[in-house]
């Protein structure tokens, strides 16, 4: 591999979510039977040997929780309505909240139904920003599911997830590369990502209760007491992840945007825009000797949705030409132009390698 270039955009600063349904199986019930509203509900087997998939905040004041078995919840608390997961009905709804996320996000990782990590760095690293894209987003959701969901924004996954942990349900939590240390520092250690019931244990009895301790800790003796866990565990203690999302793009890309003081809806304007923003990138691939494969270009709307959109070459290039004529190609026929216009314009390239690859493109094949 060659040495990355100056061109090439480096995502140092990262903006994560992380969006969690709040109770996501008995909320869609309750949803769908108006007469469990304000009941508890349980949702799990039903049989001899079920245990619980979801409880209600209702049913939560009783005691019940994911994991218990049914039997016991029964006990805690028999006027409960008990129902069996309708897992189509709970998928349908999980797919439709992943596509409001994937109008904001550019990369999308799902844990589970109710459950997903998002990658919002491409709005720019200003605060103020992504907390608009995120109470969007989540605006979004509770529109059109009617349902609440707990979202975590943080510079990492694991600090986005405590966030989504942190304020529930409806919560909003974002924690700023200022705020890591505060949040976390008087956390108990159990809140730490890998450290289960335990390592729990193994560090209180060495005097480590909250993620400060595990913060200032000597890191042999953390190496020598859990092994190579002890050096990771302490990295999250200091607010410290690097896992990236899996499912996300080339993080090789160069990309220039351009955000307008006015709403744009002139076809014209927006080609010339095209244009300018083409030449820009087209000159860093040739300046660098470079090619790319992928043409993208994202639009954000006056309402802060941003989309992007993109085209793949069977083989390199470098040509101006080729990549304008990709991108508008993109933004008439894969994008939704209408009367409001656009904020945001910009044109990006990925799959780049060395020149040596280049040639003409054969067949475009749309993504
Ligand atoms: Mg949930």
């Amino acid at each position: 591999m060659s040495p990355r270039p100056s061109a090439v955009v480096r995502t140092l600063d990262r903006w994560i979510g992380h969006l969690d349904m709040d109770a996501f199986f008995a909320a869609v019930e309750q949803l769908d039977h108006p007469e469990y509203r304000g009941c508890p509900v349980i949702v799990g087997g039903l049989g001899p040997r079920g245990v619980v998939s979801t409880a209600s905040y209702e049913a939560r004041a009783f005691g019940i929780h994911s994991a218990l078995p049914m039997a016991v919840a029964r006990r805690q608390c028999p006027d409960g309505v008990y129902v069996k997961p309708r897992f189509l009905r709970y998928r349908e709804i999980s797919e439709h909240v992943r596509s409001i996320v994937r109008r904001y996000a550019s990369a999308i990782e799902t844990i589970s139904l109710d459950e997903a990590f998002f990658d919002l760095s491409e709005h720019g690293p200003d605060p103020t920003e992504i907390h608009r894209v995120a109470r969007s987003l989540k605006r979004d959701v509770q529109a059109e599911t009617k349902l609440t969901c707990s979202v975590g924004l943080a510079p990492n996954r694991f600090l986005a997830k405590l966030g989504s942990e942190l304020d529930k349900p409806d919560g909003f939590t974002m924690i700023a590369p200022d705020d890591i240390r505060e949040i976390l520092d008087p956390l108990p250690v159990s809140q730490i990502w890998g450290v289960g019931k335990v390592t729990a244990k193994r560090l209180t009895s060495l005097g480590l209760l909250r993620v400060k301790d595990l913060r200032l800790a000597p890191l042999d003796l953390l190496v020598r007491e859990l092994g190579s866990i002890g050096r990771r565990l302490q990295q999250l203690a200091n607010g410290i992840d690097e896992t990236s999302l899996s499912g996300e793009v080339d993080s090789k890309s160069i990309s220039r945007e351009s955000t307008y003081s006015f709403d744009v809806s002139d076809w014209d304007e927006i080609e010339s825009e095209v244009r300018r923003l083409t030449a820009q990138v087209a000159g860093s691939l040739q300046a660098e000797n470079l090619v790319c494969r992928v043409v993208r270009i994202k639009v954000r709307y006056p309402d802060f949705k941003t989309i992007t959109r993109q085209a793949q070459l069977d083989v390199g290039t470098d040509s101006p030409h080729v990549i304008e004529t990709l991108a508008l190609d993109l933004l008439r026929h894969r994008v939704r132009l209408t009367d409001q216009g656009i904020r945001l314009l910009g044109v990006g390239l990925g799959a780049i390698s060395e020149a040596s690859a280049r040639q003409l493109p054969l067949s475009p094949d749309w993504l």
